[in-house]
């Protein structure tokens, strides 16, 4: 497989862009090689400047539930262009867009567009600390909530609970109230809620965690973490920027049965264009400027275009909630054909899937958090990312990281990605 032409738009970009990319992980860098770079994709495939194509595991990290350039989603956005881009002023759309949000995830009254993730989590856990009158947030290790300064952090070393920042231009100061506890453990939750619970205004969780490979919350934790929340007038935020309207229509809520105080979105709702949104129960929400005295604010909020694809792809989802199951079915399908070549090579390696995402972890430990993530073989994982991507399988360029699945992957496609999943295997043990 050549990769010619994009190496030279790489020797050009690393002039221009640090890295020579816009967000870190599409470096290629944990894997050792340099990008691809994309000219185009469609449904489940994605093909590269040099002409190759795969099959697509990485969706843009998630938005692309209905897969690539789907037409029904796509469909008339020339005109709204036309229209104008953007206004500055209100349009009916973001109302609407509004409402399906509201409308979808029970529990919650008020919705506020934002541009992306990162935004969203920053702004509920804002309007968190603003509602409660508190400082202190928490958040599990290993989770991901975007890169804002207070959620950089990683747990300090032994019995020190609060954050150390996890990049430099981060000050202590500005971690020193984030706490940070372990994913799926209870008994260091209730430890840090009996010591500190009064004076926490936020617990921001993933109920999937999806960004230290795949590893759902245990549905006695979660529900753990409701009650004590609610025990100490602490925020419960679920951060669903990867989970919402991907797990389930109704999202985690309705997944897991479990209902937040406040929930983020990002990626699906946007339906590949920039949004984030973080929404509410009314007595949180307005407390947000202009009704409350919590500001926040965007140019580019509500976008039109991003409003627009975004409401047909959740009004497509409303309409088809059939998908969700045929997503699981797939993903199952993808999870047991993953797990029969680790039994025929002897490997014993951990394999988790939640509705349409799943992970292959490259350990023999169960994986229930952050620690048990770090055991994997991360080099052999480089090898079998290297020869999948050689047979035409783009899956995400790091091991802690999904595979995510459309409504767009034939069970070819599957079947395909499984092939040249067990050569992988085969090439990165030398078996
Ligand atoms: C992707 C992600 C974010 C950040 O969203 P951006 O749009 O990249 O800023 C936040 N939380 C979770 C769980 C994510 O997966």
């Amino acid at each position: 497989m050549e990769h010619k032409r994009s190496a030279e738009i790489f020797e050009e970009a690393v002039k221009y862009i640090p890295g020579g990319v816009n967000s870190p992980v599409r470096a290629f860098k944990s894997v050792g090689i340099n990008p691809i770079f994309i000219d185009h994709a469609h449904g489940s495939h994605i093909w590269d400047v040099d002409g190759n194509e795969y099959i697509d595991f990485i969706c843009s990290w998630g938005p692309l539930i209905l897969g690539h350039s789907n037409e029904q989603i796509t469909a008339g956005i020339a005109d709204m262009v036309a229209k104008g881009t953007s206004y500055g002023v209100p349009t009916a759309i973001e109302v609407e867009m509004a409402k399906l949000i509201v409308d979808a995830y029970k529990g919650i009254d008020k919705v506020r567009m934002v541009n992306s993730g990162t935004e969203a989590t920053m702004s509920a856990l804002r309007v968190a600390r603003g509602y409660t009158g508190r400082n202190k947030i928490l958040k599990f290790e290993g989770c991901y909530h975007g890169h804002s300064d207070a959620l950089l952090v990683k747990s300090g070393s032994g019995t020190i609970t609060y954050g150390v920042p996890t990049s430099p231009g981060v000050p202590a100061d500005v971690v020193k109230h984030t706490l940070v506890t372990p994913y799926n453990n209870i008994e260091a939750l209730e430890a840090i809620f009996n010591e500190q619970g009064d004076d926490i205004a936020a617990v921001i969780v993933e109920p999937i965690g999806g960004n230290m490979g795949l590893v759902p919350a245990e549905r006695d934790f979660l529900e753990a973490l409701r009650k004590i929340t609610q025990e100490h007038g602490t925020v419960l935020i679920f951060d669903e920027v990867i989970t919402g309207f991907r797990i389930a229509y109704g999202s985690s809520r309705e997944y897991f049965d479990i209902e937040p105080d406040m929930v983020c979105f990002g990626k699906i709702i946007g339906g590949g264009l920039p949004v984030g949104a973080y929404a509410g129960k009314a007595e949180i929400m307005d407390m947000v400027s202009p009704v409350g005295p919590v500001y926040q604010a965007g140019t580019l909020s509500g976008n039109p275009l991003a409003m627009y694809i975004g409401k047909k792809q959740l009004e497509y989802l409303r309409d088809h909630q059939e998908v969700y199951k045929e997503l699981e079915e797939k993903a199952n399908y993808l999870a047991q054909g993953i797990r029969t070549h680790l039994q025929d090579l002897g490997l014993n390696y951990h394999v988790a899937q939640a509705g349409s995402l799943v992970c292959l972890f490259f350990t023999d430990k169960e994986v229930r958090n952050y620690e048990d993530a770090m055991t994997c073989d991360t080099e052999k994982f480089n090898h079998y990312f290297q020869a999948l991507l050689e047979q035409g399988v783009l899956v995400g360029p790091a091991q802690y990281e999904a595979m995510f699945l459309s409504t767009a992957h034939t069970k070819e496609d599957l079947d395909k990605a499984l092939v040249a999943i067990g050569n992988a295997l085969r090439i990165a043990h030398n078996k």
